[in-house]
């Protein structure tokens, strides 16, 4: 039997082509040639004062954290229901994450709930863009300005998407990207920082550069280069960049490709939303998504983990998403465990769908073929109700 995997990197064109330029430009450590080709096409197309291209998303986000000067006691407001280096970021600073619950129709944080969240010690707003459908930034943007909070949007998820005409990571103080091969354009491992306060640009200069303000010393500003603050290594190899240019100048027609199986599963599940089995995700008016994920919410964690299995035998690799931060082993050894019914909730019924470039037409009906003969039969038998989800896999 054929099987469909859950993510299948894609290979867009000239990759290869561009890596074995970069080798024979002869520069293959950071900040060459295609490390500023990416900053420069993310900046433009975005409308993004700085873009900093790094190692990973993770490593932006510490670089975001870092530059939010937290100190240990401090706290930085975000959603239980993300990647686990949203909150990592912060508390590998000695800060303390504070989870707010999540918005039952696009699971982004709750934006209502973010002032009542406020104390003296918080520092930061991490708003997390799920499944590249942005956050209520508005509203966030100007809490942030009423309490003096720097605001880091974590757009992992969310490159090529919009609120309101901006680009998700243009919004905030500083942003951070994903191009993880589970993400929509990709290099294996890489990420970037935006840095739309240009207070924060030099700062986030040194901790790139292990501490050094060489980054001065390349442009001509000072004549020679030394140890200045603390830092690390988040630069990106020109390897990884090269490729990643490749996906980046084809961002287009990528984008359509995903919006195409998007609509397509949107289209052929519909009628089992009518009909009350399963949630699809919700787009508001005033945002244009990535397509970054197509998920399923469904009645309970029974029927999920039903739903899973019945897939798998099937030869189709489903996954939840996420184990809530909050009650997570570190979460609640920090003391970040509070009650966030909705994140609970729907953290406990949610399936994500292959989603990939390569998922043809067939692959795809057969997918919905599987799931609507799934709620055709009686799946309340009590016989397979009862199975642990810990057989299966959280997607990244
Ligand atoms: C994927 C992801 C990350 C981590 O990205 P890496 O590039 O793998 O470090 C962080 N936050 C969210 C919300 C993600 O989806």
């Amino acid at each position: 039997m054929s099987q469909i995997p859950f993510n299948e990197p894609f290979i867009a064109g000239k990759e290869l082509f561009y890596i074995a330029q970069a080798v024979a430009l002869g520069n293959i450590a950071g900040d060459g040639h295609f490390t500023m080709g990416c900053a420069n096409l993310l900046e433009e197309r975005y409308g993004i004062s700085k873009v900093l291209m790094m190692p990973s998303c993770t490593a932006a986000l510490e670089t975001a954290a870092m530059l939010c000067d937290l100190q240990p006691g401090d706290e930085v407001i975000m959603p239980s229901y993300t990647f686990v280096s949203t909150a990592n970021a912060v508390a590998r600073l000695g800060a303390k994450p504070v989870f707010v619950d999540v918005r039952p129709d696009t699971l982004n944080i709750d934006e209502t709930l973010i002032q009542a969240a406020i104390t003296d010690r918080t520092k930061a707003i991490f708003p997390v863009h799920y499944g590249g459908v942005g956050c209520e930034m508005d509203l966030i943007m100007k809490i942030a300005s009423d309490h003096d909070l720097v605001v880091v949007e974590d757009a992992a998820q969310g490159v090529n998407a919009f609120y309101k005409e901006r680009a998700l990571g243009s919004i905030g103080h500083l942003a951070t990207f994903s191009f993880h091969e589970t993400k929509n354009y990709i290099c294996g491992e890489g990420g970037a920082l935006c840095i739309n306060a240009d207070r924060f640009l030099q700062q986030a200069e040194i901790i790139r550069d292990k501490g050094t303000n060489r980054q001065q010393f390349f442009r001509g500003e000072i004549d020679k280069y030394t140890w200045v603050d603390i830092g690390s290594s988040y630069v990106p190899s020109e390897i990884t960049c090269a490729f990643l240019y490749g996906q980046l100048e084809l961002l287009d027609e990528i984008a359509a490709r995903r919006r195409e199986i998007f609509e397509d599963y949107r289209r052929q599940l519909i009628p089992l939303e009518k009909v009350g089995v399963v949630k699809l995700p919700v787009v508001p008016k005033h945002c244009v998504t990535n397509y970054h994920l197509f998920y399923l919410l469904v009645k309970d964690r029974s029927v999920r983990d039903q739903l899973l299995s019945y897939l798998k035998s099937s030869g189709i690799h489903a996954v939840f998403h996420y184990v809530p931060l909050h009650s997570s082993p570190k979460g609640r050894e920090l003391g970040c465990d509070v009650p966030l019914p909705v994140t609970d909730d729907v953290a406990g019924r949610l399936i994500r769908l292959p989603l990939y470039h390569g998922l043809t037409a067939d692959k795809r009906a057969k997918v919905v073929d599987a799931i609507k003969s799934f709620f055709e039969k009686d799946c309340s038998s009590p016989s397979e109700s009862r199975q642990a989800s810990d057989g299966f896999e959280s997607g990244e």
